[in-house]
């Protein structure tokens, strides 16, 4: 069942998201959804509070270079080399984007959607989408990191599209 995604400045996406206690089916629903979500909304990865669930649970698919479809629940980086830029844009900050740094190479532990401990080593675009993803989890949004007078901007920019919506 395709979600709905929340957008900026929604409360739900500065709060610091719970842990998963236990993959239960509702998690595996969350999560068969959010992938279905991700794919219709075009983006790399999904964070549950994205669609208004206060859960650290994720959803990526980087496309045909990635692994396919990852499913991770309270995912935690572990490791972390490197630097590198990256120009991010998010399916709950809509039309804005930002070079964003990150580190180049993680290490992520995670429970799968069987509740399985996982471990996975990443680089490039989909250790991107990880630290996105859970950056997320920890109530942080890309449209922080921009400075005040772009966030200022965006968010008139975003008080000026919902009232363009007239149906
Ligand atoms: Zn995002």
């Amino acid at each position: 069942m395709i979600r709905t995604i929340v957008t900026f400045p929604e409360s739900i996406l500065k709060k610091v998201a719970k842990p998963v206690e236990e993959v239960t089916s509702e998690i595996k629903t969350l999560l068969t959804d959010m992938a279905e979500t991700m794919y219709v909304g075009e983006g790399v990865g999904l964070a549950a509070p994205q669609v208004g669930v206060s859960l650290r649970v994720i959803t990526i698919d980087v496309g045909k270079n990635g692994p396919g479809l990852l499913k991770m629940v309270n995912p935690e980086i572990v490791e972390r080399e490197g630097e590198v830029q990256w120009e991010e844009g998010c399916l709950s900050v809509p039309e804005f984007r930002i070079k964003m740094k990150r580190a180049e190479k993680i290490k992520v532990e995670y429970l799968d959607h069987s509740g399985k401990k996982c471990a996975l080593e990443c680089e490039g675009l989909l250790a991107v989408a990880v630290q996105h993803e859970i950056d997320h989890l920890d109530g942080k949004l890309i449209i922080d990191c921009a400075s005040r007078l772009k966030q200022d901007l965006y968010f008139r920019k975003v008080e000026k599209m919902k009232k363009e919506i007239t149906f």
